[in-house]
């Protein structure tokens, strides 16, 4: 999609919709291998759907941009990493973005609004894989059964902590 695509989407608060696979965003696919999401079969399922929507102008200091607003839901195969179970995992984001290339200061040191750049041709899957790396969880494992022995495997605990522990048993 081009920057004039986006700047007309927002100028006329028009939605669009669209579905994007892994193929397409492999900074999401290596991230889900580190996670030991190998599958291929598996990998090649995961679509990540978007809608775009036109949003009212807004200003960053002097500059008035064109905005807009997007929602990226994806179901991912990830698996617990100490029993490898699939623990698949539905992620639903939704962030605002301004559209101009070059951002003035006022937006760079926005932290609640991206901005997408109108050159690059790639810009709009690598900004909806910005946002899906943000939400994806750094270590995936079954809350109660699996987390507690990693945890007791991986690191000596405070005697202290023990001890509190050990009374709050009883
Ligand atoms: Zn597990």
């Amino acid at each position: 999609m081009s920057n004039a695509r986006y700047q007309e989407l927002a100028r006329q608060q028009k939605k669009s919709e669209g579905v994007l696979t892994i193929a397409s965003l492999p900074r999401l696919q290596e991230a889900l291998s580190e996670l030991g999401v190998t599958d291929d079969q598996a990998l090649a399922k995961v679509s990540v759907v978007y809608q775009l929507q036109g949003l009212p102008p807004r200003y960053f200091g002097d500059a008035q941009l064109p905005m807009l607003g997007l929602a990226v839901q994806t179901n991912l195969p990830l698996i617990c990493q100490r029993c490898f179970a699939p623990m698949p995992q539905f992620l639903d984001v939704q962030f605002e973005f301004a559209v101009c290339d070059e951002p003035p200061e006022a937006l760079l040191e926005d932290e609640d609004v991206d901005w997408l750049e109108s050159s690059a041709e790639s810009a709009f899957e690598s900004l909806v894989e910005d946002e899906l790396l943000m939400a994806l969880p750094i270590a995936v494992m079954h809350e109660e059964t699996c987390a507690p022995l990693q945890k007791t495997a991986g690191e000596k605990p405070n005697p202290f902590a023990a001890l509190k522990n050990l009374k709050l048993d009883k």
